[in-house]
Formats: structure tokens, sequence, C-alpha cells
């Protein structure tokens, strides 16, 4: 019989966690659902869903936004400094599968799951987040791109629990972007994501420049060279064609059952001469 264990605080999930390292971490439970008839049943279950520590959104002493791991897509829908700090987050939480998977998802259960083709993941590299993890022994934060490590791995301790997601204060003076490319306009899982933000001097030129894409290698990435090709200049034509030509050396697509390699390297290259051009 699986052992089940619902804390009803932080505390009492990372005292849980300590002691049974073992147990499945459920959020949502949309990602572990699925298929989950076909595995064995987990020894037990630390079940996060509702923990009011983990929901919601609040600032930080910084003044940046954090999200608690707990919040789900459609709460994060409605939270107005989301949609106005956060506009790419906001987008990529609207496509995020039908109104009843956003309900139950949540952004930390986007995070452990670290799939390729989470849709949030491009966006929390894009907006430099940190990820908050948290133990009984403390807290630590990391960078996005340090917590995740490769397919479906991530950085996060056998005693740990994912607590939020923190984006810098400035993050609202940006301009940001999203796009998800699917087999079609909505619920479906992407062939191509992109995501990125920008700030401007005051002459128009690129200052700060992130680029970042799901789907095209084993884990969401940043396309660093697109971004120093982006970094410094103005954006016209010529160097949204650049840019596009630029991010092909960042990433790796496969074929598979979704999409081509070949037609990953299309629409990456296209979503990233579109966003230079809206620039311009
Ligand atoms: C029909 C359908 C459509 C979908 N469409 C999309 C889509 O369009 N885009 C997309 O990105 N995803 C999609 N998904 C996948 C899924 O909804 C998301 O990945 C979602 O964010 C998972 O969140 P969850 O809370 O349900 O996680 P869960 O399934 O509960 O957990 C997922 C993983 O994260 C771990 N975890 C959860 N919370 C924590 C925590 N606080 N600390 C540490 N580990 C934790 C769990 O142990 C597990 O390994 C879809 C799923 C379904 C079933």
């Amino acid at each position: 019989m699986t052992e089940w264990i619902r804390p009803p605080s932080l505390d009492e999930a990372l005292a849980a966690r300590r002691e049974h390292p073992d147990f499945m971490l459920l959020a949502g439970g949309t990602d572990l659902m699925v298929g989950a008839i076909a595995r064995p049943a987990p020894v037990g279950v630390i079940d996060l869903f509702g923990l009011p520590e983990l929901s919601g959104v609040s600032r930080d002493p910084a003044g940046g936004l954090r999200l608690g791991a707990g919040t789900t897509f459609a709460a994060l829908l409605t939270d107005d400094a989301v949609r106005t700090e956060l506009p790419a987050l906001w987008a990529a939480a609207r496509e995020v599968g039908a109104l009843q998977i956003q309900a139950r998802a949540t952004l930390g259960g986007n995070i452990g799951t670290s799939s390729p083709v989470g849709d949030s993941l491009p966006v929390l590299l894009a907006l430099d987040a940190e990820v908050e993890v948290a133990s009984s022994r403390g807290t630590r934060r990391l960078a996005y791109d340090e917590f995740c490590t490769g397919y479906r791995t991530h950085a996060l301790g056998g005693d740990e629990l994912i607590v939020a997601v923190h984006f810098p204060a400035d993050i609202g003076r940006r301009v940001q972007a999203w796009r998800k490319v699917g087999t079609r306009r909505a619920q479906s899982i992407s062939k191509v994501m992109f995501a990125a933000s920008v700030e401007r001097g005051a002459d128009g030129t690129v200052t700060l420049a992130r680029l970042a894409f799901g789907a095209v290698r084993e884990q969401p990435i940043r396309a660093l060279a697109g971004e120093q090709c982006l970094a410094g200049e103005t954006p016209d034509a010529a160097l949204a064609e650049a840019v596009a030509a630029a991010v092909l050396t960042d990433i790796a697509p496969i074929d598979d059952v979704r999409s081509t390699a070949d037609y990953r390297r299309t629409v990456a290259g296209r979503l990233a001469r579109r966003f230079v051009l809206s620039l311009a």
C-alpha cells in the first residue's frame, strides 16, 4: 500500500522529504499521472498540491517577483504583476495544455519534470530566473541554467524541494517575447519554443540580449551565439538575418515523432529573425 502524506506546512513537507527521500513528490499530477498505471506504485507520496507556502506571487526583498513553485498556470494567468512584468511567462502559461490542465499544472511541476518541451523553461532562461530550493538544512538559489543539468535531469538534492522562482527586479523594463510552434494553435506539444528578452539603450542599441529555445536540444537552452550577435547592435533587417543564422549554431535538433530536425532548424531561425525584426 502506498503511504500518502499531505503536509500542512513547508517545514513539515521538508521533514517528510528528509525522512522519506524515496517518496514521490506530487504537485498537480499532470505529468506524473500520465502512464502511472503502467509503472509500479510508489512506496509513498508527498502531496504538495495547494500547500499555502508554495502558492502565489509575491515580491522578494530585492523587489523581484517570487512565484511559489506550487502556483498553477491558471493562477499565474490571473495575476496582474505576472501579466505586466513577465508577459513572456504569462503568454507561455496561456498555452500550457487546456484550461483543466492549467488549473492543476504547477510551475514547480514543469521545472521538476525538466522536459525539453516544458513551456515555461525557455522563459526562465530568457528572463534570468533563479530557482529557490529548500531542505531542512536551509535554502539556496540557482540560475535556471545551473538547475537544469540535461535531458529531464536537474540539480535538486534528494532532501530538497523546489520552493519558488525569482525574477530580477527590473525585468518588466525588458522587451519580452514568447512563441510556441506546434501542430495546431492550441493544446499542442511544442515542436519548437522561443523566448527572448532585451534591454535597449536610448539610441536603440541592444544593451542586453537573452534568446532561449526549447525542443531543439536535449534540454532548454540559451542561444549564446545568437545573443552575442544581437548585443551591442541596432536591430534592422540585416541583423535579423545574422541572428537567425547564428542561432542555428546554438541548436542541435533531432527527428522525432513530433517533428523533424530540418523543420525545427527552419522554424528556430524564423522565430529569431522575426523577433529581431519586431525590434527594428
Ligand atoms: C493533456 C496534457 C497536456 C499538457 N500540455 C502541456 C503543455 O502544453 N506545455 C507544457 O509545458 N506541459 C504540458 N503538460 C505537462 C504538465 O502539465 C506540465 O509539465 C506541468 O507543469 C506539470 O506540473 P504538475 O504540478 O502537474 O507536476 P506533477 O505531475 O505533480 O510533477 C511533475 C514532476 O515535478 C516534481 N515536482 C513537482 N513539484 C515539485 C516541487 N515543489 N519540488 C520538487 N519536485 C517537484 C514531481 O516529483 C514530478 O517529478 C501537459 C500534460 C497533460 C497531461
